[in-house]
């Protein structure tokens, strides 16, 4: 590896994605390296093609193509006028999966308490929220914060954030254990804490 740069470099990176460090960086190096053609140059270009054309919308923070309209905050057909908001990408995708919600999502994109959240209401796009709670009519925002102390102080901070837009605020309750993380959660313990959510006091 020594004398080779474009590999260090690539060690360093890869030892930085989660559950990763160094010894398996390199073994997913040298099994792309072992598959040039089958790995190797298709997750390249892959990668490439996700660089330049995904993006976070600005608006409600999933993933989006830079060339379509996003699906999630754009596309008004939805049946139900709820939002459901959540830390992550992978909290939206978890609870996707598990078909318990059909309405729109928004995504904080962290917890207030992240140190990387310096301006935390722009960061975690509150006013975005408010913004799309008026224009689109919401009629119920489904806190899905994970229970944990940050996301528990998060869905505070929200549920005070909306005291003037007179929506129904509920909150994810019984299911979640204590310290449960959304995108950590099996289907049947996120729609238990679905049916399962209570109303916030919101005047
Ligand atoms: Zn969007």
């Amino acid at each position: 590896m020594r004398n080779l740069p474009e590999i260090e470099n690539l060690i360093k990176i890869i030892s930085k994605l989660p559950g990763l460090g160094p010894k398996s960086a390199k073994r997913i190096i040298l099994k792309m390296i072992n598959n040039r053609n089958e790995i190797l140059k298709p997750l390249a270009n892959n990668l490439n093609d996700v660089f330049k054309n995904i993006e976070r919308c600005k608006i409600c923070g999933t993933l989006k193509s830079n060339i379509n309209p996003c699906s999630n905050c754009e596309d008004k057909s939805k049946k139900f006028n709820k939002i459901c908001v959540v830390e992550n990408i992978s909290d939206q995708w978890a609870i996707e999966s598990s078909s318990i919600f059909q309405g729109y999502f928004h995504i904080l994109g962290g917890t207030i308490s992240d140190t990387n959240n310096s301006n935390n209401r722009e960061n975690l796009l509150i006013n975005s929220l408010i913004e799309r709670i008026k224009n689109d009519k919401i009629e119920e925002v489904i806190l899905a914060t994970s229970a944990t102390v940050e996301g528990q102080t998060t869905a505070f901070y929200i549920q005070d954030s909306l005291r003037n837009t007179k929506t129904k605020v509920s909150k994810l309750a019984q299911g979640l254990p204590v310290g449960g993380e959304i995108e950590n959660s099996d289907d049947g313990t996120l729609i238990s804490a679905f049916k399962n959510r209570k109303d916030l006091d919101n005047s």
